[in-house]
């Protein structure tokens, strides 16, 4: 049997191996063929980790020979020895998924040293920097394969500094960090129970399965979960040679960008710190200067860094974000990949390397990923009302947007108050993973420390969240849960605002406003809309929603949900009177008190519209919902009913459904009482009439029947619409079409669309029901135990945000291809919350719908989605 290849040198991998060595592996496999300054080393493969998982967390021989073997190498190629007491090879060990997951998973560093290697490094570099790198690699392994916590650590070397009264590491001399290796052992050997090993091979295999084992840590998980990363890609685990930074005044490391990442323009920015090790920037701890500095001090190193710039860039034809060190005047590339970078920055690259000749618009249009539009199209301060505000303080211009809201000290207390619809502004002295989730429930995040590429400035920018960080005018006192800005003193729950576009840090509650689009994002919308087929509507209830969406691009809508119209001003208590009436006389007055209402409605919405297709769906919550349920409320109802209090309150009881989800709602509230679909019908119709009469626009509506099962359900409906509809058309004289089609959101609907297509003119998915009814999973509350499906890997995502391909996505294409084969004008849609969701939208685009539809602020996003989608099936 042919042995399985688990392990690529960097010289035998490229870029497009990304699946299988990781995005990291593959990149540095890529600049070692450019010929860049890439120390040596290799990459074990995600193949492995899922054959890790397989063989219940355990390395099998074969990757170890391997690993071994390329251990080998590298001790060749670079004439040192692993465990070698004289000239010993030191290698870092970094997780490498295939996409980015900063700081999600494991790192050691510094491994190959024990204590006579430890010596021999002392020899050939310095004794200070081999005693500096032996403590930091036993803090390190015992973390990452122990789970010891570095606190243990700190402590020791926090203590250690103070008996020397000295207040930086950098104090520390050789003798003392020999010390404190040996204070690190001591706490290793009593907490683990057994001394650190000295067998560098096995410290190798320990680490290579602890990185492995870091794929499933709390925070990767709940890191893909809000990524949409798939659990079986696994993670690649890079060993490379290490290269000191620290090393002397001579060395240095940094982490720069080709371009800008918060506005995309075209200049070198980044920030290095010499005499420090890779970690110390991304962490945050120290504050590093920025690459203009590395310029006047190293001009030679500058440059040559600037011309490796320019190869990646043209290379990759994208922005790189790449990391690199310099070991005593010598120059490394640690790392490139394509640069995290603001949406605003994301268009901006995109149109600028289409000008610059690097990309066609179709390859531009995939630099930008959908979601990232989201950032431009948020509302900014108000202008007048962030002039009066007061700014407090200034920090980094880490990611731009407005936030808003209550201060909060800690992430939990951001995710309770983000579930009580509360607005929050989450402050930490600097983040760690641990802080995701509380950072995506904050309207924006503020950190006392870290620098613009700290983990919370690139996380903040992936998630298109207002970021300001290292912003030391803030002082925390968490005993308190306080914080002092200058001299005023703030709690928790005090209300602040931040601007991460400028760095402003405001005092109190500021008013926010609309953004218009900028003129790159413009010619991007432009681009998407001439590359796509797939048709984008807006789900809009009101004129100015509308209005919104067809700025936006929406070529339509999708879907109008006429009961969030009934709960307006007065005109709920016509609903009322309506749903409690005690029979059909009484109900059709009811009716006709809203049928002028409604059709106003439709009218302004037709009036907007211009033309376009509008989808009105017909009424479908149970009806308890629109029912008063305080004593007061009833009350006052009973009186304006002109009832008795006790025989309405018991009506309304009677009402109450034990499942209402499942119970009177959707079509079948039409069948029980057809009148009201006769007075929607008639409120569609005539305002149809109006506007065409009145406006000269040509109106084709589409009446939309939700939660239909079963055809001759449709039929009985239908025929009180088209006898109600063309009774008013022949009045009228006036020269109307109009659609009646249904909803797909019962999976019995889906299994017999051909036989409902012979009476609907379309099908829309309403995929919030349709996945409720799926999966059995309630719509409203079934948050709670889906936690539980994530954590134990059940589940990888929200199926009620992303499409469920495999169950619901099989109901949506079997429905979708019976439907069309029995009746080959049916038009079908999709207009559940999925439409907007960039997965979902291509999975409708592969599907062969006709549209999707989704909320107004959603509709650029499914715009680029759609072209996405048509884009990626071509290539
Ligand atoms: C749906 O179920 O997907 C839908 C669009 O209808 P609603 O959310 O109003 O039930
Ligand atoms: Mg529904």
């Amino acid at each position: 049997m042919q042995d399985n290849k688990y392990v690529y040198m960097f010289e035998e991998g490229n870029a497009s191996m990304r699946n299988l060595l990781g995005g990291k592996g593959a990149n540095l496999a890529e600049m070692t063929k450019l010929g860049l300054p890439v120390p040596g080393g290799f990459v074990v493969t995600t193949t492995a980790s899922l054959q890790y998982y397989e063989d219940n967390e355990k390395i099998n021989e074969q990757m170890t020979s391997q690993i071994l073997n390329a251990v080998s190498k590298m001790e060749r190629d670079s004439g040192k020895g692993f465990g070698n007491s004289e000239n010993p090879l030191l290698v870092a060990i970094r997780s490498g998924a295939r996409v980015s997951m900063p700081g999600m998973m494991d790192t050691v560093l510094n491994l190959g040293l024990n204590d006579k290697t430890v010596e021999g490094f002392a020899k050939v570099a310095n004794e200070r920097l081999a005693y500096d790198s032996y403590r930091r690699f036993i803090q390190m392994y015992a973390n990452v394969v122990k789970g010891l916590g570095s606190e243990h650590f700190e402590k020791a070397l926090t203590q250690k500094k103070k008996s020397l009264n000295v207040k930086s590491d950098t104090d520390l001399t050789a003798d003392n960090l020999k010390e404190l290796v040996s204070e690190y052992k001591s706490i290793y050997k009593e907490l683990i129970g057994e001394p650190i090993s000295q067998d560098v091979k096995k410290l190798l295999i320990d680490c290579v399965q602890a990185v492995f084992a870091s794929w499933q840590n709390p925070r990767a998980i709940v890191y893909r979960r809000l990524n949409d990363i798939p659990s079986n890609w696994g993670t690649a685990v890079n060993v490379q040679a290490m290269v000191f930074g620290n090393k002397n005044n001579n060395s240095g490391t940094g982490v720069a960008f080709t371009r800008n990442p918060s506005t995309g323009e075209k200049a070198l920015y980044g920030e290095y710190l010499i005499n420090a090790q890779g970690e110390d920037v991304v962490v945050g701890i120290r504050t590093p200067k920025p690459m203009s500095s590395l310029k006047e001090q190293y001009p030679e190193i500058y440059k040559e860094f600037e011309n490796y710039c320019n190869v990646l860039e043209e290379h990759y034809k994208d922005m790189q974000d790449m990391e690199f060190t310099i070991d005593d005047g010598k120059l490394y590339m640690l790392q490139t990949r394509n640069g995290k970078r603001t949406g605003k920055a994301a268009v901006k690259v995109a149109v600028d390397l289409v000008k610059e000749g690097l990309l066609n618009e179709k390859q531009a249009l995939l630099k930008v990923s959908p979601n990232q539009l989201d950032s431009l199209l948020h509302p900014q301060f108000d202008k007048q009302a962030i002039k009066e505000a007061n700014v407090m303080a200034k920090g980094l211009p880490a990611s731009p947007g407005a936030g808003s809201g209550k201060i909060v000290l800690d992430s939990k207390k951001a995710v309770e108050l983000n579930e009580e619809g509360i607005n929050t502004i989450l402050i930490r002295e600097e983040t760690s993973p641990e802080d995701i989730e509380g950072m995506h429930a904050s309207e924006g995040v503020l950190t006392v420390r870290g620098g613009m590429t700290s983990h919370a400035a690139v996380v903040a920018r992936g998630m298109g969240l207002a970021c300001v960080a290292g912003c030391s005018d803030v002082h925390i006192n968490l005993s308190k849960n306080t914080l002092k800005i200058k001299d005023k003193e703030y709690k928790e729950g005090d209300y602040i605002s931040i601007d991460g576009a400028t760095g402003n840090v405001y005092d109190g509650l500021i008013k926010t406003k609309e953004v218009e689009p900028e003129e790159d994002f413009k010619l991007i919308m432009k681009w998407a809309t001439e590359n796509k087929t797939l048709g984008v509507r807006t789900n809009a209830d009101t004129p100015k929603d509308a209005t919104q969406a067809l700025k936006f691009g929406a070529e339509g809508i999708g879907l109008v949900r006429t009961e969030h119209m009934f709960f307006e001003g007065s005109r709920i208590t016509s609903v009322r009177k309506m749903i409690l009436a005690d029979n059909k006389e009484q109900r059709e007055d009811a009716l006709e008190e809203l049928r002028p209402m409604q059709r106003a409605d439709f009218t302004n919405i037709y009036k907007v519209m211009k033309g376009h297709p509008v989808t009105i769906r017909f009424l479908d919550p149970p009806l308890h919902e629109f029912l008063p349920h305080n004593l007061d409320d009833i009350k006052l109802l009973a009186k304006q009913m002109n009832v008795e209090y006790e025989s309405l309150n018991k009506k309304i009881k009677s009402l109450k459904e034990l499942n209402p989800m499942l119970g009177h709602r959707g079509v079948r509230l039409s069948v029980t009482y057809p009148e009201i679909a006769k007075m929607q019908t008639t409120a569609v119709i005539e305002a149809a009439v109006e506007v065409k009469e009145q406006e000269g626009l040509n109106i084709n509506p589409e009446i939309m029947i939700p939660l239909v099962c079963d055809k001759k359900e449709l039929d009985y409906i239908k025929k009180v619409v088209e006898d109600t509809a063309n009774d008013i058309i022949k009045e009228s004289g006036v020269n109307l079409n109009y659609k009646v089609g249904t909803m797909i959101e019962v999976p019995r609907a889906a299994l017999l669309a051909d036989e409902i297509a012979q009476s609907a003119q379309f099908f829309s998915f309403g995929t919030n029901d349709l996945t409720q009814m799926t999966f059995g999973f309630s719509r409203d509350d079934s948050g709670g135990f889906l936690t539980e499906y994530y954590d134990k890997k059940l589940l990888d995502f929200d199926p009620f945000s992303k499409i469920d391909f495999e169950g619901v996505g099989k109901l949506i294409q079997m429905a979708t291809k019976l439907g069309k084969s029995e009746n080959a004008n049916l038009k079908v849609g999709i207009c559940g919350e999925h439409g907007g969701n960039p997965a979902s939208v291509e999975f409708c685009h592969n599907a062969k719908l006709d549209y999707v539809s989704c909320s107004p602020y959603r509709v650029p996003i499914a715009i680029l989605s759609a072209a996405h989608a048509k884009i990626k099936n071509e290539k």
